[in-house]
């Protein structure tokens, strides 16, 4: 099985990610409601970095 976020091989410690980042990019996803089209695009995948480290950082944060 690979990662849903960057495809690449899974870590069983993070099923079924690869890793604690692509766990986290997922999570940000689900919070901002954006996970109807999963993307291998690396501009999605930084944008969803951002959503989730906002999620964790702040509740409300302006642009
Ligand atoms: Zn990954």
């Amino acid at each position: 099985m690979n990662c849903p976020i960057c495809a690449k091989k899974t870590d069983p410690a993070f099923r079924p990610f690869c890793s604690q980042r692509c766990a986290d990019i997922d999570l940000g996803k689900w919070l901002s409601g954006d996970y109807a089209l999963p993307s291998q695009d690396p501009e999605d995948i930084e944008a969803a970095e951002e959503a989730a480290e906002a999620a964790k950082s702040a509740p409300v944060r302006p642009h």
